[in-house]
């Protein structure tokens, strides 16, 4: 068991607070995210992790014991990933043997911990290559398989595909999502970016300036979150949020940018929340006038045609929206259009930012 138990662990540099007061539970065998932006306490919980810092209070626990007096050496972690870079003048297999030759590991175990890894990774038949002769993709994954020959109960990665250019970076957290599941061990991962946050996480920690604002599977904090620091820190373009107030028929946005109507809205709401793919943008009328019941005018401010999809931003009373909509719509910039959202589809959130039931 490798499961990782914070409670109420904080820790301090000086007067900042760098980790406050933060309780959670990384299961066993999970693919764990830390996500939030720089400076927000991410790198500080992996090395609370790893052993290199100290709680200030709090305890935390790997596979049950707890390990605030264990050594790093001790507590079977392993940070992954500082350097992606192979050593050129080994060849790919000498590359992967490397840690355990470090460690004085016994040969015939060396042996059956490359050939698994290699078996995982799929890279046998390149073992014998050096670093020149392989393909960028093939490196990675000699350089994973490197990472991952060491044998312990839990594997941390801080931002470990950053600086790879975009392609790289997409192959790669499709790779790491494999091997994590193949290898069926514990992994802590740090991003900055939302979107390989939600894509290879099975639960995410939403980071604000050192304090977890909410854990939970992707889609679960997507289409849930608990307040609206949460809802604008995942997806691309970010929820719309706009302040709002009841009127006759729901919810609309205090400036009459859109109407909801939605009589069950919490009466506390003081903003409304909208994905982008949630807002519903048709055609005005030809002649100008509204067409009964399609939604409150807008003008169409820009348009970027992304292929698959197209984002729309919308000038509507004094706010700015984002629309996403499928495919490559026939929308100009200065054309005029209706949006509207279904009330099943809003996010509602109170004085102070929390999400409101409804
Ligand atoms: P992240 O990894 O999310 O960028 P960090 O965990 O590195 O954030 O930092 C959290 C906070 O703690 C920041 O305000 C940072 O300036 C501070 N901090 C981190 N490490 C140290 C340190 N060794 N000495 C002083 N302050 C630090
Ligand atoms: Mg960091």
């Amino acid at each position: 068991m490798a499961n990782i138990v914070f409670s109420n662990v904080t820790k301090r540099y000086g007067s900042t607070l760098a980790v406050d007061d933060a309780s959670f539970t990384v299961n066993d065998n999970e693919f764990f995210c830390f996500f939030g932006p720089p400076l927000s306490g991410k790198s500080t919980l992996l090395r609370l992790i790893l052993g290199l810092e100290v709680p200030d209070t709090g305890e935390i626990l790997i596979g049950g014991r707890p390990v605030n007096a264990v050594s790093p050496a001790e507590r079977n972690v392993a940070m992954v990933f500082q350097n992606l870079a192979l050593f050129p003048h080994m060849s790919a297999l000498e590359n992967v043997r490397f840690p355990l030759v470090e460690r004085r590991i016994a040969e015939a175990e060396i042996e059956k911990r490359v050939a698994d890894v290699a078996a995982k990774l799929h890279i046998g038949h390149i073992l014998h290559k050096p670093p020149a002769q392989l393909s960028g993709g093939e490196r990675q994954r000699v350089a994973i398989a490197r990472a991952l020959v060491r044998d312990p109960a839990a594997y941390l990665m801080d931002d470990p595909i950053s600086a790879l250019d975009a392609r790289l970076r997409e192959e790669t957290r499709v790779e790491l999502k494999r091997i994590q599941r193949e290898l069926g061990k514990t992994l802590v991962y740090v991003t900055h970016d939302q979107e390989e946050a939600m894509s290879v996480a099975d639960r995410i920690a939403i980071l604000e300036n050192g304090r977890i604002r909410q854990i939970g599977a992707p889609a679960e904090i997507y289409d849930r979150p608990a307040s609206t620091y949460v809802a604008r820190m995942l997806g691309s373009p970010m929820m719309n949020i706009l302040a709002s107030v009841r009127g006759e028929g729901g919810v609309e946005a205090a400036d009459g940018t859109i109407r909801i109507a939605d009589k069950a809205a919490p009466a506390d709401a003081v903003e409304i929340g909208l994905r982008p793919e949630d807002i519903k943008v048709r055609p005005w009328s030809d002649d100008g006038r509204a067409v009964a019941g399609a939604g409150r005018p807008a003008r169409v401010f820009e348009v970027e045609p992304l292929g698959g999809y197209t984002v729309v931003t919308l000038a509507a009373g004094q706010a700015r929206l984002r629309a996403l909509l499928r495919g490559q719509p026939d929308i100009r910039p200065d054309a005029m259009v209706a949006i509207s959202c279904e009330p099943a589809r809003v996010h509602y959130f109170g004085q102070g930012g929390g999400a409101l039931a409804r």
